[in-house]
């Protein structure tokens, strides 16, 4: 991984020296936790949860993030190698996971895609690639066939937003071709008898305080972009001012209203999207996972489905 272009940072780092990266990781795969989840959308975390394997470091590192504890090198760090990754995949399933949940895998996902030709075929569980949509073509490809069902966000139509809060004016370019090729691998999207999802796109998409224009940009270039009924979309509502009290961005320092939430809402539905939405009461801290300790949790979902 001399010189890595990995992601579209394309910062170059020598990571096989241990150089870290804008990610903040080398090479090394670094996990901070392992758990069934339920706080994922119904038909990803069903009934006995979710099998989520949170990475940390992030190529994306938005002022924002509410995983900022791993996302900056901090919290709990287990470093694994390709072997080992595929253990915890197998014993995920075994502990009852629906699916194997990779979140913020985009700067490991060379040696993601190691583990996952080493495993796939003992799993009997979909793959599920949970990540911020700053994806670059090249390392999408290399996953073609290894994930059932792609999760990415859709964070900004505006450059000028993700600059100012991702440090990614090229995020919407970018996003839009990485959700293009995830639909080309994936295709519709497909349920078992249970409600659970099999395979496809899933695109979420949070409403940032005073941002509800852009949101609706944002569906709208999704719309124009793939079939709304072959794909379903996440509309989150659960910004969480707590991780952004220091960032310069005043818009940021509050929750959002129930009127920004709902006029996007409204947008989605004209545009005839299917998904899930969250009831505004998401918005608290008590959903981020915690990273400071070592131990596994189950807690309530936070999604409600809706058909609009
Ligand atoms: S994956 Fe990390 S090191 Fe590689 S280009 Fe992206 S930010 Fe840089």
């Amino acid at each position: 991984m001399a010189e890595c272009t990995l992601c579209p940072r394309q910062c170059g780092a020598d990571r096989a020296l241990g150089e870290l990266g804008f990610c903040g990781e080398s090479n090394r795969i670094t996990v901070s936790r392992a758990s069934l989840h339920m706080w994922e959308e119904p038909p990803i975390s069903g009934a006995r949860g979710s099998g989520t394997i949170f990475f940390c470091g992030c190529n994306l590192k938005c002022v924002f993030c509410q995983n900022r504890v791993i996302s900056s090198g901090g919290g709990v760090r287990r470093e694994l190698n390709a072997d080992e990754l595929s253990e915890l995949m197998l014993e995920l399933e075994a502990a009852g996971a629906h699916n194997i949940n990779l979140v913020t895998p985009t700067h490991f996902s060379d040696s993601i895609a190691l583990s996952l030709e080493q495993v796939r075929h003992k799993l009997k569980i979909p793959i599920v690639y949970n990540s911020s949509g700053y994806e670059s073509l090249d390392a999408l490809k290399r996953l073609d066939g290894l994930v059932d069902v792609y999760l990415p966000d859709f964070k900004y139509a505006s450059p000028d937003l993700a600059k100012k809060y991702s440090s990614a004016p090229d995020y919407p370019e970018v996003a839009l071709a990485a959700v293009s090729e995830m639909f080309r691998q994936v295709g519709e999207c497909l349920f078992d008898d249970g409600g659970l999802m099999k395979k496809g796109l899933i695109v979420r998409h949070l409403v940032l305080p005073a941002c509800r224009h852009d949101s609706m940009n944002v569906l709208s270039l999704i719309a124009d972009t793939l079939p709304v009924k072959s794909v379903r979309l996440s509309l989150m509502s659960q910004y969480t001012p707590e991780f952004a009290l220091t960032c310069e961005y005043k818009n940021l320092h509050r929750k959002l209203t129930s009127f920004e939430y709902n006029s996007v809402l409204a947008h989605a539905e004209s545009l005839g999207f299917d998904g899930y939405f969250q009831a505004l009461s998401s918005a608290s801290s008590q959903y981020t996972p915690n990273f400071e300790e070592d131990a596994d949790f189950i807690q309530g979902g936070t999604f409600e489905e809706c058909s609009p």
